[in-house]
């Protein structure tokens, strides 16, 4: 009989009543330390105080509107994200998968627009992940998504990752945009250089193709920068963000330059709770904390920390693992069995982390984890990882 809830996902037999900064607290009383936030979406740590605060305040005043009418709370918040992003323009959901629908359909439109409605393809790269709406499996197109959900959207085209010589002679005057995480998340902490990020924005500029960056993941202060891309000083001309914007609530972002949206006019895209008064006041609230440059600062302290710690740990597991990835606090180590038994062992010393594609385990701390948390987190990882030796060893 199938279960009362789809049964979609591989749960595991764990279940959390109460949650506090980086710490799960189970049904059974017993503590997580949580490093994978939902997987990036507790940016702020569990029941924030200032969050909760946000939230309840904004609660007990106007919970919904319909975007038929102004919303101010939405509005601050697109300000202020227009104030510190490349962006002049932007536009809510809520979720990651919406924002892939959107930035699909603002690529489209801005073609169709300037009269080359023909120009509809958009180029992404093997092992990315935007959702999983029709839209986003398409554009992602692994076999596991889309398989028996044909007929599939036309108009993607995919490329290995990070290749640049494909890109190079896939991207001509007939692309319409080059959609890509500067880190990809669920296909491993796989991140671009600087110098391919940079290629990407000349092959775009050369051909006039649309940058689509989703940083549903890496985005709102997780590597250490407020958006991933800032690290290799360029802009996208379309941003996607989701999961750390609204700190658990759900939110999502559309952020474009004003050249970009040109197309979306008054009728031609809607949602009816994208930019509800609940998620923009939790996200303004996320947003003021996390772009502090001294909030940063720390971040990227923490990372360095929890870096040298992890390559220890590398180190002291050779049979285990093989190196640490990535930036700031989204963090992937390259694992040498299969990362979900590792995520399985850790289960077992009360740490939580979650696996992705191309043997790695992601490492997806709260922002808000303290030095102690991160010791504590190698400490349990060490012991997770004990099982896997071959001979035994330490950190
Ligand atoms: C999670 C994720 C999405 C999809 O977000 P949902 O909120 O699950 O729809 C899209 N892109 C990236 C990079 C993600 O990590």
């Amino acid at each position: 009989m199938i279960p009362s809830i789809l049964p979609t996902y591989n749960r595991a037999p764990l279940c959390f009543e109460t949650g506090e900064g980086t710490w799960l607290t189970a049904t059974d009383g017993s503590r997580y330390l949580d490093l994978g936030a939902g997987i990036a979406v507790n940016a702020l740590g569990h029941a924030n105080p200032e969050l909760v605060a946000a939230l309840t305040e904004q609660a007990g005043r106007l919970w919904h509107v319909s975007n038929l009418y102004q919303i101010p709370e939405q509005q601050r918040l697109a300000d202020m994200l227009v104030e510190k992003t490349f962006a002049d323009t932007v536009f809510f959901t809520n979720s990651g998968t919406e924002t892939a629908e959107l930035a699909i359909k603002m690529a489209r439109k801005y073609w169709y627009e300037k009269g080359e409605p023909d120009r509809i393809e958009i180029l992404t790269f093997e092992g990315a992940f935007h959702g999983r709406s029709t839209g986003a499996i398409a554009a992602a197109g692994s076999e596991k998504m889309v398989k028996g959900f044909g007929p599939l959207m036309p108009g993607f085209r995919h490329l290995p990752w990070a290749d640049m010589a494909a890109l190079k002679s896939a991207i001509s005057e007939r692309t319409a945009a080059v959609m890509v995480e500067p880190i990809q998340g669920e296909g491993g902490i796989r991140p671009l250089s600087d110098a391919e990020m940079k290629t990407i924005r000349q092959l775009c500029d050369e051909t006039g193709a649309l940058l689509i960056l989703d940083e549903v993941q890496c985005g709102v202060g997780r590597t250490g920068r407020l958006f991933a891309h800032e690290w290799s000083g360029l802009a996208p001309d379309i941003m996607m963000v989701a999961k750390g914007i609204g700190g658990g609530f759900p939110l999502g972002a559309v952020l474009a330059t004003e050249r970009a949206a040109s197309g979306m006019v008054a009728g031609t895209h809607g949602s009816t709770y994208g930019g509800n008064p609940l998620g923009c006041a939790v996200g303004a609230r996320v947003l003021e904390i996390v772009s502090d440059p001294a909030f940063l600062a720390e971040v990227n302290r923490k990372a360095a920390l929890f870096r040298q710690k992890l390559e220890g740990l590398v180190a002291a597991h050779p049979d285990v693992f093989e190196g640490v990835r990535g930036q700031g606090l989204m963090l992937g180590l390259v694992c040498k069995v299969a990362p979900a038994d590792i995520v399985k062992a850790g289960y077992d010393q009360h740490i939580l982390t979650v696996p992705a594609a191309h043997e790695a385990l992601r490492l997806l701390p709260p922002l808000t984890i303290s030095d102690d948390e991160i010791a504590e987190a190698v400490r349990r990882l060490d012991a997770a990882a004990t099982q896997f030796d071959s001979a035994p060893s330490s950190v």
